[in-house]
Protein backbone atom coordinates (compact mmCIF):
# COMPACT_ATOMS: atom_id res chain seq x y z
CA UNK A 1 0.00 0.00 0.00
CA UNK A 2 0.75 3.42 -0.86
CA UNK A 3 -0.22 6.41 0.63
CA UNK A 4 0.04 10.10 -0.42
CA UNK A 5 -1.35 12.90 1.10
CA UNK A 6 -2.22 16.96 -0.77
CA UNK A 7 -2.93 20.05 1.23
CA UNK A 8 -5.86 21.66 -0.69
CA UNK A 9 -6.81 23.98 2.02
CA UNK A 10 -6.33 25.53 5.38
CA UNK A 11 -2.41 25.27 4.93
CA UNK A 12 -0.79 28.20 6.50
CA UNK A 13 -4.00 29.70 6.12
CA UNK A 14 -7.44 28.86 8.58
CA UNK A 15 -10.42 28.54 5.56
CA UNK A 16 -10.95 25.82 2.88
CA UNK A 17 -9.62 22.63 4.86
CA UNK A 18 -9.35 20.38 2.17
CA UNK A 19 -6.51 16.85 2.61
CA UNK A 20 -7.04 14.56 -0.22
CA UNK A 21 -5.19 11.08 0.18
CA UNK A 22 -4.52 9.04 -2.31
CA UNK A 23 -4.13 5.29 -0.84
CA UNK A 24 -3.13 3.09 -3.30
CA UNK A 25 -4.55 4.62 -6.03
CA UNK A 26 -8.12 5.54 -4.08
CA UNK A 27 -8.85 8.85 -3.27
CA UNK A 28 -10.56 10.38 -0.43
CA UNK A 29 -11.02 13.40 1.00
CA UNK A 30 -10.96 14.60 4.59
CA UNK A 31 -13.31 17.97 4.74
CA UNK A 32 -14.09 20.27 2.05
CA UNK A 33 -14.52 23.32 3.20
CA UNK A 34 -15.10 26.71 1.85
CA UNK A 35 -12.38 29.76 1.45
CA UNK A 36 -13.14 32.48 3.40
CA UNK A 37 -11.91 36.12 4.04
CA UNK A 38 -8.58 37.36 1.41
CA UNK A 39 -9.89 37.74 -2.04
CA UNK A 40 -7.01 35.49 -3.15
CA UNK A 41 -8.54 32.94 -0.85
CA UNK A 42 -12.31 33.29 -1.65
CA UNK A 43 -10.89 33.17 -5.72
CA UNK A 44 -9.83 29.72 -4.98
CA UNK A 45 -13.44 28.75 -4.56
CA UNK A 46 -13.84 29.45 -8.16
CA UNK A 47 -11.01 27.25 -9.44
CA UNK A 48 -11.32 23.99 -11.23
CA UNK A 49 -10.85 20.92 -8.94
CA UNK A 50 -7.41 19.65 -8.66
CA UNK A 51 -8.49 16.50 -9.89
CA UNK A 52 -11.99 15.21 -11.57
CA UNK A 53 -14.28 15.82 -8.32
CA UNK A 54 -15.91 12.20 -9.68
CA UNK A 55 -12.78 10.13 -9.02
CA UNK A 56 -13.09 11.18 -5.20
CA UNK A 57 -14.64 7.67 -3.88
CA UNK A 58 -15.60 8.83 -0.38
CA UNK A 59 -15.44 12.58 1.53
CA UNK A 60 -14.94 12.06 5.66
CA UNK A 61 -15.91 16.02 7.12
CA UNK A 62 -15.03 16.34 10.50
CA UNK A 63 -18.01 19.10 11.62
CA UNK A 64 -20.42 21.29 10.13
CA UNK A 65 -18.34 24.55 9.84
CA UNK A 66 -18.69 26.06 6.28
CA UNK A 67 -14.89 26.01 6.02
CA UNK A 68 -14.96 22.22 6.51
CA UNK A 69 -17.98 21.51 4.36
CA UNK A 70 -18.86 24.80 2.18
CA UNK A 71 -17.42 23.72 -0.90
CA UNK A 72 -19.24 20.03 -0.85
CA UNK A 73 -21.95 21.46 -3.27
CA UNK A 74 -19.15 22.86 -6.19
CA UNK A 75 -18.10 19.64 -5.84
CA UNK A 76 -20.81 17.26 -6.18
CA UNK A 77 -21.67 19.75 -8.81
CA UNK A 78 -18.69 18.86 -10.03
CA UNK A 79 -19.64 15.39 -10.40
CA UNK A 80 -19.12 14.20 -6.73
CA UNK A 81 -20.93 11.02 -6.27
CA UNK A 82 -19.40 8.98 -3.66
CA UNK A 83 -19.99 8.32 -0.08
CA UNK A 84 -20.04 11.38 2.27
CA UNK A 85 -19.45 9.99 6.06
CA UNK A 86 -20.12 12.90 9.06
CA UNK A 87 -21.43 11.89 12.65
CA UNK A 88 -25.17 12.50 13.32
CA UNK A 89 -25.19 15.81 14.79
CA UNK A 90 -22.96 16.75 12.16
CA UNK A 91 -26.00 15.47 9.35
CA UNK A 92 -28.21 17.75 11.86
CA UNK A 93 -26.20 20.80 11.59
CA UNK A 94 -24.71 20.56 8.19
CA UNK A 95 -28.89 20.59 6.59
CA UNK A 96 -28.84 24.59 8.05
CA UNK A 97 -26.12 25.40 7.58
CA UNK A 98 -25.69 24.19 3.71
CA UNK A 99 -28.97 25.47 2.87
CA UNK A 100 -28.38 28.41 4.92
CA UNK A 101 -25.30 29.21 2.98
CA UNK A 102 -26.81 28.57 -0.44
CA UNK A 103 -29.53 30.86 0.46
CA UNK A 104 -27.35 33.67 1.25
CA UNK A 105 -25.26 33.08 -2.16
CA UNK A 106 -28.56 33.16 -3.93
CA UNK A 107 -29.42 36.22 -1.86
CA UNK A 108 -26.16 38.14 -2.52
CA UNK A 109 -25.79 37.12 -6.06
CA UNK A 110 -29.69 38.99 -6.66
CA UNK A 111 -28.84 41.88 -4.50
CA UNK A 112 -25.55 42.37 -6.38
CA UNK A 113 -27.23 42.57 -9.37
CA UNK A 114 -30.02 44.83 -8.19
CA UNK A 115 -27.55 47.36 -6.39
CA UNK A 116 -25.25 46.95 -9.53
CA UNK A 117 -21.94 46.82 -7.39
CA UNK A 118 -20.72 43.23 -8.75
CA UNK A 119 -17.92 43.78 -11.09
CA UNK A 120 -19.92 41.02 -13.41
CA UNK A 121 -22.53 41.50 -15.64
CA UNK A 122 -24.91 38.93 -13.97
CA UNK A 123 -23.25 37.56 -10.90
CA UNK A 124 -23.84 34.41 -10.25
CA UNK A 125 -23.94 32.19 -6.74
CA UNK A 126 -21.42 29.98 -5.98
CA UNK A 127 -23.91 27.18 -5.18
CA UNK A 128 -27.32 27.33 -5.40
CA UNK A 129 -29.99 25.94 -2.89
CA UNK A 130 -30.79 23.09 -4.71
CA UNK A 131 -27.15 22.10 -5.44
CA UNK A 132 -27.00 21.84 -1.65
CA UNK A 133 -29.87 19.56 -1.51
CA UNK A 134 -27.84 17.51 -3.92
CA UNK A 135 -24.80 17.37 -1.15
CA UNK A 136 -27.59 16.58 1.78
CA UNK A 137 -28.72 13.39 -0.25
CA UNK A 138 -25.49 11.42 -0.33
CA UNK A 139 -24.59 11.64 3.58
CA UNK A 140 -24.07 8.62 5.68
CA UNK A 141 -23.79 9.52 9.38
CA UNK A 142 -22.74 7.40 12.19
CA UNK A 143 -22.42 7.43 16.25
CA UNK A 144 -19.31 8.56 17.72
CA UNK A 145 -16.34 5.79 18.33
CA UNK A 146 -17.98 3.47 15.42
CA UNK A 147 -15.62 1.75 13.39
CA UNK A 148 -16.37 2.67 9.93
CA UNK A 149 -15.07 0.52 6.59
CA UNK A 150 -14.37 2.75 3.77
CA UNK A 151 -12.54 0.21 2.10
CA UNK A 152 -11.35 -3.15 1.98
CA UNK A 153 -8.00 -1.91 4.28
CA UNK A 154 -9.40 1.89 5.54
CA UNK A 155 -11.42 1.99 8.43
CA UNK A 156 -12.00 5.35 9.92
CA UNK A 157 -13.49 6.09 13.64
CA UNK A 158 -15.16 9.56 14.91
CA UNK A 159 -13.92 11.20 18.16
CA UNK A 160 -15.36 13.70 20.05
CA UNK A 161 -13.53 17.19 19.48
CA UNK A 162 -15.69 19.46 21.70
CA UNK A 163 -15.35 22.50 19.21
CA UNK A 164 -19.26 22.64 18.27
CA UNK A 165 -21.91 19.87 18.37
CA UNK A 166 -21.32 16.65 16.24
CA UNK A 167 -16.97 17.97 15.89
CA UNK A 168 -15.03 14.63 15.75
CA UNK A 169 -11.25 14.13 15.22
CA UNK A 170 -11.05 11.38 12.63
CA UNK A 171 -8.63 8.48 13.44
CA UNK A 172 -7.89 6.45 10.34
CA UNK A 173 -6.10 2.88 10.42
CA UNK A 174 -5.17 1.62 7.19
CA UNK A 175 -3.77 -2.25 7.52
CA UNK A 176 -1.13 -2.63 3.96
CA UNK A 177 0.40 -6.32 3.31
CA UNK A 178 3.15 -5.97 5.95
CA UNK A 179 2.10 -2.72 8.77
CA UNK A 180 -0.99 -1.36 10.16
CA UNK A 181 -0.98 2.68 10.26
CA UNK A 182 -2.91 5.44 12.01
CA UNK A 183 -3.19 8.68 10.81
CA UNK A 184 -5.26 11.19 12.73
CA UNK A 185 -6.80 14.47 11.18
CA UNK A 186 -7.45 17.22 14.26
CA UNK A 187 -10.23 19.11 12.63
CA UNK A 188 -11.51 21.67 14.82
CA UNK A 189 -10.32 21.25 18.61
CA UNK A 190 -12.94 22.66 21.00
CA UNK A 191 -12.09 23.73 24.89
CA UNK A 192 -11.79 21.92 27.56
CA UNK A 193 -13.81 22.92 30.79
CA UNK A 194 -17.00 24.10 28.08
CA UNK A 195 -20.18 24.52 30.13
CA UNK A 196 -22.02 23.30 27.10
CA UNK A 197 -19.89 20.58 25.29
CA UNK A 198 -17.73 17.96 26.66
CA UNK A 199 -13.60 17.84 26.97
CA UNK A 200 -12.09 16.56 23.24
CA UNK A 201 -11.05 13.11 23.68
CA UNK A 202 -7.16 12.45 23.86
CA UNK A 203 -5.51 10.93 20.91
CA UNK A 204 -4.58 7.55 20.68
CA UNK A 205 -1.79 6.88 19.13
CA UNK A 206 -0.77 8.03 15.72
CA UNK A 207 1.69 7.46 12.68
CA UNK A 208 1.22 10.93 10.79
CA UNK A 209 -0.96 13.07 12.93
CA UNK A 210 -2.34 16.80 11.10
CA UNK A 211 -3.08 18.91 13.98
CA UNK A 212 -4.98 22.73 13.33
CA UNK A 213 -3.36 25.68 14.64
CA UNK A 214 -6.14 28.55 14.96
CA UNK A 215 -4.84 29.94 18.38
CA UNK A 216 -1.63 28.37 18.50
CA UNK A 217 0.01 31.42 19.40
CA UNK A 218 -2.23 32.54 22.44
CA UNK A 219 -3.79 31.72 25.66
CA UNK A 220 -7.76 32.45 25.79
CA UNK A 221 -8.73 31.65 29.86
CA UNK A 222 -12.51 30.50 29.46
CA UNK A 223 -12.75 31.43 33.41
CA UNK A 224 -13.16 35.58 32.11
CA UNK A 225 -15.75 34.88 30.14
CA UNK A 226 -18.47 35.69 32.30
CA UNK A 227 -16.62 38.58 34.09
CA UNK A 228 -16.12 40.07 30.63
CA UNK A 229 -19.57 39.71 29.17
CA UNK A 230 -21.11 40.96 32.19
CA UNK A 231 -19.05 43.99 31.81
CA UNK A 232 -19.72 44.53 27.97
CA UNK A 233 -23.44 44.17 28.87
CA UNK A 234 -23.83 46.72 31.62
CA UNK A 235 -21.62 49.19 29.47
CA UNK A 236 -24.62 48.78 26.81
CA UNK A 237 -27.51 48.89 29.08
CA UNK A 238 -25.88 52.52 30.22
CA UNK A 239 -25.45 54.27 27.12
CA UNK A 240 -28.90 52.77 26.09
CA UNK A 241 -27.17 50.87 23.44
CA UNK A 242 -27.48 47.37 21.10
CA UNK A 243 -24.91 44.42 21.38
CA UNK A 244 -25.07 43.09 17.74
CA UNK A 245 -23.13 39.55 18.14
CA UNK A 246 -22.18 38.20 14.57
CA UNK A 247 -22.54 34.09 15.46
CA UNK A 248 -24.01 31.54 13.19
CA UNK A 249 -27.73 30.69 14.66
CA UNK A 250 -26.30 26.97 16.22
CA UNK A 251 -23.37 26.38 18.06
CA UNK A 252 -21.77 29.84 19.83
CA UNK A 253 -25.31 31.32 19.68
CA UNK A 254 -26.21 28.31 22.53
CA UNK A 255 -23.34 28.87 23.74
CA UNK A 256 -24.20 32.90 24.76
CA UNK A 257 -27.42 32.10 25.86
CA UNK A 258 -26.36 29.88 28.02
CA UNK A 259 -23.79 32.60 29.59
CA UNK A 260 -26.61 35.45 29.59
CA UNK A 261 -28.70 32.68 31.36
CA UNK A 262 -26.51 32.49 34.18
CA UNK A 263 -25.76 35.64 34.38
CA UNK A 264 -29.31 37.01 34.50
CA UNK A 265 -30.23 34.01 36.82
CA UNK A 266 -27.38 35.69 39.54
CA UNK A 267 -28.80 39.04 38.59
CA UNK A 268 -25.47 39.97 37.38
CA UNK A 269 -27.44 41.97 34.21
CA UNK A 270 -30.61 42.78 33.76
CA UNK A 271 -33.07 40.66 31.72
CA UNK A 272 -32.73 42.21 28.26
CA UNK A 273 -34.54 40.46 24.91
CA UNK A 274 -31.94 38.37 22.48
CA UNK A 275 -32.84 38.28 18.93
CA UNK A 276 -31.18 35.48 16.53
CA UNK A 277 -31.64 36.97 13.15
CA UNK A 278 -31.33 34.28 10.77
CA UNK A 279 -33.26 33.18 7.59
CA UNK A 280 -33.33 29.83 9.48
CA UNK A 281 -33.20 30.94 13.16
CA UNK A 282 -34.57 26.96 14.38
CA UNK A 283 -35.53 25.98 17.73
CA UNK A 284 -31.53 24.45 18.83
CA UNK A 285 -33.99 22.59 21.32
CA UNK A 286 -34.89 19.63 18.98
CA UNK A 287 -31.26 18.87 17.75
CA UNK A 288 -29.71 19.23 20.94
CA UNK A 289 -32.30 16.57 22.28
CA UNK A 290 -31.56 14.54 19.31
CA UNK A 291 -27.86 14.37 19.77
CA UNK A 292 -27.78 14.29 24.04
CA UNK A 293 -25.34 11.98 25.01
CA UNK A 294 -22.71 14.98 23.33
CA UNK A 295 -23.75 17.58 25.25
CA UNK A 296 -24.67 18.97 28.79
CA UNK A 297 -27.96 20.99 27.92
CA UNK A 298 -30.83 19.70 29.75
CA UNK A 299 -33.77 19.35 27.33
CA UNK A 300 -37.10 18.67 29.76
CA UNK A 301 -40.32 17.62 28.62
CA UNK A 302 -43.30 19.64 29.99
CA UNK A 303 -46.82 18.78 28.55
CA UNK A 304 -45.03 16.35 25.68
CA UNK A 305 -43.26 19.90 24.89
CA UNK A 306 -39.25 20.14 24.90
CA UNK A 307 -37.91 22.78 27.03
CA UNK A 308 -34.70 24.37 27.25
CA UNK A 309 -32.89 27.41 28.41
CA UNK A 310 -32.87 27.80 24.57
CA UNK A 311 -36.69 28.18 24.92
CA UNK A 312 -36.63 31.05 27.56
CA UNK A 313 -39.54 33.98 26.95
CA UNK A 314 -36.81 36.56 26.36
CA UNK A 315 -35.32 34.77 23.39
CA UNK A 316 -36.83 35.29 19.46
CA UNK A 317 -36.58 34.14 16.42
CA UNK A 318 -36.78 35.91 13.29
CA UNK A 319 -37.63 34.15 10.59
CA UNK A 320 -38.81 36.46 8.30
CA UNK A 321 -37.22 39.58 6.14
CA UNK A 322 -39.90 41.75 8.10
CA UNK A 323 -39.04 40.60 11.44
CA UNK A 324 -35.18 41.21 10.92
CA UNK A 325 -35.89 44.42 9.05
CA UNK A 326 -37.90 45.61 12.46
CA UNK A 327 -34.90 45.12 14.48
CA UNK A 328 -33.63 48.13 12.72
CA UNK A 329 -36.07 50.19 14.36
CA UNK A 330 -35.21 48.97 17.94
CA UNK A 331 -33.31 51.81 20.02
CA UNK A 332 -33.53 50.23 23.68
CA UNK A 333 -30.97 47.58 25.30
CA UNK A 334 -30.82 44.08 23.21
CA UNK A 335 -28.67 41.43 21.68
CA UNK A 336 -28.74 40.94 18.27
CA UNK A 337 -27.42 37.46 16.76
CA UNK A 338 -26.83 37.07 13.32
CA UNK A 339 -24.38 35.54 10.88
CA UNK A 340 -22.02 35.09 9.13
CA UNK A 341 -19.86 34.91 12.15
CA UNK A 342 -17.03 36.93 10.42
CA UNK A 343 -19.49 39.33 8.81
CA UNK A 344 -18.74 38.06 5.13
CA UNK A 345 -22.33 38.05 3.89
CA UNK A 346 -25.78 37.21 5.27
CA UNK A 347 -27.86 39.35 7.62
CA UNK A 348 -25.18 40.78 9.61
CA UNK A 349 -24.38 42.62 7.12
CA UNK A 350 -27.69 44.79 7.28
CA UNK A 351 -26.83 45.36 11.44
CA UNK A 352 -23.48 46.52 10.09
CA UNK A 353 -24.69 49.05 7.88
CA UNK A 354 -27.03 50.72 10.82
CA UNK A 355 -25.31 50.12 13.92
CA UNK A 356 -21.76 50.70 12.45
CA UNK A 357 -22.71 54.81 12.48
CA UNK A 358 -24.17 54.35 16.43
CA UNK A 359 -22.15 55.50 18.78
CA UNK A 360 -24.41 53.92 21.64
CA UNK A 361 -24.25 50.29 19.86
CA UNK A 362 -21.78 47.83 20.84
CA UNK A 363 -20.42 45.21 17.94
CA UNK A 364 -19.45 42.45 20.03
CA UNK A 365 -16.77 39.61 18.70
CA UNK A 366 -16.92 36.47 20.06
CA UNK A 367 -15.21 34.09 17.78
CA UNK A 368 -12.19 33.65 15.25
CA UNK A 369 -11.74 36.63 12.72
CA UNK A 370 -10.20 35.15 9.49
CA UNK A 371 -7.79 37.57 8.00
CA UNK A 372 -9.29 39.53 5.00
CA UNK A 373 -12.71 39.27 6.35
CA UNK A 374 -15.00 42.60 7.61
CA UNK A 375 -15.08 41.11 11.04
CA UNK A 376 -11.19 41.46 11.36
CA UNK A 377 -11.33 45.06 9.82
CA UNK A 378 -13.92 46.38 12.33
CA UNK A 379 -11.60 44.80 15.18
CA UNK A 380 -8.38 45.73 13.81
CA UNK A 381 -9.78 49.10 14.60
CA UNK A 382 -10.62 50.46 10.99
CA UNK A 383 -12.51 53.33 10.95
CA UNK A 384 -14.63 52.54 7.93
CA UNK A 385 -15.91 49.11 6.09
CA UNK A 386 -17.46 48.95 2.98
CA UNK A 387 -21.04 47.68 2.69
CA UNK A 388 -23.07 47.31 -0.15
CA UNK A 389 -20.80 49.49 -2.24
CA UNK A 390 -20.68 52.10 0.97
CA UNK A 391 -18.47 53.20 3.12
CA UNK A 392 -19.92 53.21 6.25
CA UNK A 393 -18.05 55.00 9.02
CA UNK A 394 -17.21 53.00 12.49
CA UNK A 395 -18.58 55.02 15.50
CA UNK A 396 -20.15 52.19 17.41
CA UNK A 397 -18.18 50.38 20.54
CA UNK A 398 -16.14 47.50 19.63
CA UNK A 399 -15.65 44.60 21.47
CA UNK A 400 -14.36 41.36 22.10
CA UNK A 401 -14.67 38.14 24.69
CA UNK A 402 -11.96 35.39 23.86
CA UNK A 403 -12.71 33.03 26.20
CA UNK A 404 -16.21 31.97 23.74
CA UNK A 405 -13.96 30.95 21.45
CA UNK A 406 -14.45 27.49 19.96
CA UNK A 407 -10.92 26.49 19.35
CA UNK A 408 -8.53 25.21 21.76
CA UNK A 409 -5.95 27.90 22.75
CA UNK A 410 -2.09 26.62 22.44
CA UNK A 411 -2.43 25.09 26.35
CA UNK A 412 -5.32 22.89 24.87
CA UNK A 413 -4.03 21.80 21.92
CA UNK A 414 -0.73 20.41 23.63
CA UNK A 415 -2.81 18.75 26.39
CA UNK A 416 -5.06 16.93 23.36
CA UNK A 417 -2.04 16.12 21.98
CA UNK A 418 -0.86 14.91 25.57
CA UNK A 419 -1.42 11.04 25.35
CA UNK A 420 1.15 10.67 22.43
CA UNK A 421 4.54 9.02 23.97
CA UNK A 422 6.61 9.34 21.01
CA UNK A 423 6.76 11.58 17.57
CA UNK A 424 4.31 10.80 15.06
CA UNK A 425 6.58 10.00 12.07
CA UNK A 426 5.11 12.47 10.12
CA UNK A 427 3.59 15.55 11.97
CA UNK A 428 1.48 18.63 9.73
CA UNK A 429 0.59 21.80 11.60
CA UNK A 430 -2.43 23.25 9.50
CA UNK A 431 -5.78 25.47 9.98
CA UNK A 432 -3.89 28.27 11.37
CA UNK A 433 -2.69 31.34 9.59
CA UNK A 434 0.83 31.63 8.37
CA UNK A 435 2.57 32.87 11.11
CA UNK A 436 0.66 31.25 13.72
CA UNK A 437 0.92 28.22 12.16
CA UNK A 438 5.17 28.63 11.92
CA UNK A 439 4.94 30.03 16.01
CA UNK A 440 3.06 26.60 16.86
CA UNK A 441 5.57 24.46 15.10
CA UNK A 442 8.23 25.84 16.98
CA UNK A 443 6.25 25.45 20.57
CA UNK A 444 6.08 21.78 19.56
CA UNK A 445 9.55 21.36 19.27
CA UNK A 446 10.34 23.65 22.42
CA UNK A 447 7.60 21.45 24.43
CA UNK A 448 8.07 17.93 23.29
CA UNK A 449 11.33 17.61 20.98
CA UNK A 450 9.12 17.01 17.88
CA UNK A 451 9.66 18.39 14.46
CA UNK A 452 6.84 19.55 12.50
CA UNK A 453 5.97 20.43 8.86
CA UNK A 454 4.11 23.59 8.05
CA UNK A 455 2.55 22.73 4.52
CA UNK A 456 1.44 25.34 1.86
CA UNK A 457 -1.46 25.36 -0.29
CA UNK A 458 -1.23 22.49 -3.23
CA UNK A 459 1.45 20.59 -1.36
CA UNK A 460 1.97 17.21 -1.36
CA UNK A 461 3.65 14.72 0.59
CA UNK A 462 4.46 10.89 0.53
CA UNK A 463 3.45 9.39 3.81
CA UNK A 464 3.97 5.39 3.36
CA UNK A 465 5.73 3.26 0.22
CA UNK A 466 4.81 -0.27 0.09
CA UNK A 467 3.66 -0.78 3.30
ZN1 LIG B 1 -14.76 24.79 13.01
Amino acid sequence: MDLKIRFLGAARSVTGSKYLLEISGKKILVDCGLFQGLKELRLRNWDQFPIPPEEVEAIIITHAHIDHIGYLPRMVKGGFHGRLICTRATEDLMQIMLKDAAKLQEEEARFALKRGYSKHLKPEPLFTIEDAARVLALVESYPMEERIEIANSIQVTFHNAGHILGAAFVEMDLQGTSQKKKIVFSGDVGRYDDPILYDPKLIPQADVLLVESTYGDRLNPVNKVSDDLTKIIREAVDQNGVIVIPAFAVGRTQTLIYYLHQLKQAKAIPDLPVYIDSPMAIRATDIYERNSPYHKIEVKRTNGDRVSIFDSSNIHFCNTQESSKALNDIKSPCVIISASGMCTGGRILHHLYHRLRNEQDIFLFAGFQAEGTRGRAILKGEKFVKLFGEQVPVNCHVREVHGLSAHADQSELLRWMGNLTEAPKKLFVTHGEESVALNFARIIRQERGWESIVPSYLDSFELFKGI
